[in-house]
């Protein structure tokens, strides 16, 4: 297996200002990007992408979830593809880097092959997944979980938007229906590369994350029963007040999170007050526990914890409590040896970098269901993200797409 020599690098100047193009498409309202999927603006992003897909050589496969596949062929052809790839879909109100560095990435990497006329004895394939974000039709990663098995196509057509809108329907509006039966494609390895979405490698000054793991999930959904009754004239001793059990038990998710350092997380993110007014303790209270961990045995346990502790503390200011289940990921173990050789890439050219977990949910979480994954991660200003401000160096953004060049190359076997 060949690899790349070290002097290489890719050209840091092209894909910035790749970057900084498709950032033109879909603008938001305070500098970053509102291209969420199945708009206008996603199929302008799309176009501009096969565009760039084009004058590289590429040739563009499309499945039915409107995937985007674009192709460099290499010299065996029993070889399979190494697939690298992310999405160009954003939140509402996103950032210019959040996946699209992964897609323009995964681009700038066969660009620079193209530039040294290097040859691979495996194709490479550019992947712009559909609807990575979710925001628009939820879940997330539906079209790489679509590809995974997880979801059915029939299941992810149905999707709706707020305004009743239909994913099937909004994906042949836009014109990107493929012919390509979703899965069929077998992948000899899939890389992403992606913005940290959080404040780790900034703060330890570090340029790479050796993606090692992704975090497991499991979004419980509460909801305590108290009894309305005025703020004013209701005695302390006679009030039955969800919001005070409320209160508690996210005190108590806290306590389970630090009991369960390091590598675990927990919080609240989403409460339902009711009847929420100023003057009346809720009759009711629903909210969503989010708790998170890379280790599967931590995750359950924490889970234990809190499902056991909540009613108790409900019970005790008479209040009822019940709970279910609302969303659950598995935690994901990436690749070992590409994992080894994403870290070897960074120490071969002089970076500096440490493994990370991946706390936030990505297409390459679902693609190491069906195939060898891992990911590349650069650092982010301020750990922010799914937010306009959303920032990034073009140092940071070059490095981690040298590293993603010499993971990718060496996988797919320069051909001497
Ligand atoms: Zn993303």
């Amino acid at each position: 297996m060949a690899a790349p020599g070290e002097n290489l690098r890719i050209n840091p100047d092209r894909l910035w200002d790749s970057l900084m193009e498709m950032a033109k498409i879909g603008p938001g309202i305070a500098g970053g990007n509102n291209r969420q999927t199945l708009t206008d603006a996603d199929g302008e992003g799309r176009h501009l992408f096969k565009r760039w897909c084009d004058a590289a050589g590429l040739k563009t496969g499309i499945d039915k979830m409107g995937t985007m596949f674009a192709r460099r062929e290499g010299t065996d052809p029993d070889a399979l593809p190494v697939y690298v790839g992310s999405h160009l879909d954003t939140q509402p109100t996103g950032g210019k880097y959040d996946g699209v560095l992964g897609v323009l990435g995964g681009l700038e990497v066969i660009r620079t092959l193209n530039d040294l006329g290097i040859k691979t004895k495996h194709p490479i394939v550019v992947t712009n997944w559909t609807n990575e974000e979710g925001a628009r039709f939820a879940p997330a990663m539906l079209a790489s979980g679509v590809f995974a098995g997880v979801h059915t196509l029939d299941y992810a057509y149905l999707r709706t938007d707020p305004d009743g809108k239909i994913f099937g329907d909004e994906l042949k509006r836009i014109g990107w229906v493929g012919d390509e039966e979703v899965g069929a494609r077998k992948m000899h390895a899939y890389f992403e590369y992606h913005i940290e979405q959080g404040p780790i490698l900034e703060a330890e000054n570090k340029q790479i994350g050796v993606v090692t793991h992704g975090q497991g999930l499991w979004w419980l959904e509460f909801t305590l029963t108290g009894k309305e009754a005025h703020t004013g004239s209701t005695p302390m001793n006679m009030r039955v007040n969800a919001g005070l059990a409320m209160a508690r038990i996210f005190e108590m998710v806290q306590k389970v999170a630090m009991d369960n350092q390091p590598g675990a997380v927990g919080g609240v993110g989403q409460v339902k007050f009711s009847p929420n007014s100023r003057n009346v303790l809720p009759g009711t209270v629903v909210f969503t526990v989010d708790i998170r961990s890379p280790e599967q045995a931590k995750l359950d346990r924490m889970r234990a914890a809190v499902e056991a502790e909540a009613p108790r503390i409900a019970k005790e200011l008479g209040v009822g409590c019940s709970v279910e289940a609302v969303g659950h990921f598995d935690p994901v173990t990436f690749d070992p040896t590409l994992v080894a050789r994403v870290r070897a890439a960074a120490e071969k050219l002089g970076y500096s970098h440490m493994n990370i977990i991946s706390g936030a949910g990505h297409d390459a979480c679902w693609t190491a269901r069906v195939a060898p994954s891992t990911m590349v991660m650069c650092p982010c200003v301020d750990g922010l993200s799914h937010n306009e401000a959303e920032d990034i160096s073009k140092e940071w953004a070059a490095a981690g797409c040298d590293v993603l060049f010499h993971a990718v190359a060496e996988t797919a076997e320069i051909v001497e």
